[in-house]
């Protein structure tokens, strides 16, 4: 018995919604807020008959956390899940540790407004000291620790495939496979063909941020940061076959870092198609990836969100995506004193989610892994107060529950290693 206030109702929250109202005896009541209640109107209006969920809804600017508040008191949730956008992370806990309710998100913060010169001064301090120039990292999500942890609160970070289910993995390779872990290679590889000649399979301002920045990974205690999509490598993935994939920075290499200690290297690697590159980099070099506003014909654009209006809405692309996503980590190290590799990873397939949920497996690969986490929540598998990376929780419940609700995992423990 909980109820759960869902904050966005975009391309994730959709999918976690649905496969929250089909467990409507742990999520017996839900509210779906967002910046746009039409959308949360008419997700409500399909799911009625659908489910025993009881569900309602509300209009919330989550940038506010005045706003935020006035919500969380009227509805009294005992979690909030925010599965908005990552602007609005700091917002959202501040609202939850102010109305004393548990947390969790499915990326980590950064700011809309990259040229806010307050948070520019940190940015470039961080940069200097830490050695990579994402915008986005942990620290500022973890300076609520301490916070949480005094209030007896629960924030849970990046509870999607990756960052989610790939650093459970890890805890669990840790748990079961390994004595000590040398290193891990997270494999990300979407398989699938929308048809398009270019279009991203989730916000496209946070895809495109993502991809475009520089490349780095974590070697010997440090980071070697590299030029973006520098480092390529093919791979033949199960199920999905040869891929050209790159090497990118990822939020959950920082939290891995800290939580594995003895691990010499972390790297992540992401496939891309030739089309996808070639536009986004001549997208790139005639500006329309920049966040920095520009006066055009006396309005006020931001390149960046004009490209967003222009591109197809990834939550339109499950009817058209064919193909499987397959993504997991492939480790070495050493168990009973011998030396062992080990992969694990799951498969899913773009129309059997498009057939359940109507959506695309990028958004189903996050959205699924989402309601498990509030499932580990609500059922006091997860509870350790503070602020909490999924591998720092047991994994056997959480990929118990992602192999019954639709992101089984695959192992082998003879896989090719990426050179
Ligand atoms: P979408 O853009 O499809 O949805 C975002 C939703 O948030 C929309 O409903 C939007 O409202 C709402 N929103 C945005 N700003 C506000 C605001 N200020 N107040 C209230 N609501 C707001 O994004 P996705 O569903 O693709 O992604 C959701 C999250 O999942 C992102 O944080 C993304 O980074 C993360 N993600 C994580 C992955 C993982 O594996 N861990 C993989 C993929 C995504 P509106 O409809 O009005 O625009």
């Amino acid at each position: 018995m909980s109820r759960v206030l869902v904050i966005g109702c975009g391309g994730v929250a959709n999918v976690a919604i649905r496969k929250c109202c089909m467990l409507p005896e742990v999520f017996t009541e839900l509210c779906i807020a967002s910046r746009t209640k039409s959308k949360c109107d008419a997700l409500a209006a399909e799911l009625k008959d659908k489910t025993t969920t009881k569900i309602t809804t509300a209009q919330v600017n989550a940038d506010s956390v005045e706003e935020l508040c006035a919500l969380i008191k009227s509805y009294k949730p005992d979690l909030v899940m925010n599965i908005a956008l990552p602007y609005q992370d700091l917002t959202i806990m501040e609202a939850c540790l102010q109305c004393k309710v548990n947390y969790m998100d499915t990326a980590n913060y950064e700011p809309e407004d990259t040229d806010d010169p307050e948070w520019r001064k940190v940015y470039d301090k961080r940069c200097k000291e830490q050695g990579f120039s994402a915008y986005f990292d942990y620290s500022w999500q973890w300076a609520y620790r301490k916070r949480f942890e005094e209030a007896g609160l629960t924030a849970l970070l990046g509870c999607g495939f990756d960052p989610g289910v790939t650093q459970a993995y890890c805890a669990y390779a840790k748990k079961h496979e390994f004595d000590e872990i040398d290193t891990i290679d997270i494999l990300d590889c979407n398989g699938g063909d929308h048809g398009y000649a270019f279009a991203t399979n989730f916000n496209p301002e946070v895809n495109l941020r993502e991809v475009s920045a520089p490349g780095s990974y974590w070697e010997d205690g440090h980071w070697v940061e590299i030029p973006a999509m520098s480092i390529k490598r093919e791979y033949k993935f199960d199920q999905v076959g040869d891929k050209d994939m790159y090497l990118l920075h990822h939020e959950e290499i920082e939290s891995l870092a800290q939580n594995i200690p003895e691990v010499k290297r972390i790297r992540f690697f992401m496939t891309f198609g030739q089309s996808y590159l070639t536009h986004m980099k001549c997208l790139e070099n005639v500006g329309m990836l920049s966040t920095t506003p520009i006066n055009f014909e006396g309005h006020e654009i931001v390149p960046i969100k004009f490209l967003k209006a222009l591109l197809p809405d990834p939550a339109s692309l499950g009817p058209r995506t064919h193909g499987k996503t397959n993504i997991g980590c492939i480790f070495t190290g050493r168990k009973d004193g011998k030396e062992k590799t080990y992969y694990i990873y799951n498969v899913c397939d773009h129309q059997e989610c498009y057939r359940e949920v109507a959506s695309q497996a990028i958004s189903y690969t996050t959205g699924v892994p989402a309601m498990c986490g509030a499932l580990m929540m609500l059922t006091g598998k997860w509870t350790t107060p503070g602020v909490h990376t999924v591998e720092e929780f047991d994994p056997d419940p959480f990929l118990a529950a992602l192999d019954q609700y639709g992101l089984p995992k695959s192992e082998s423990h003879d896989p090719a290693l990426v050179p």
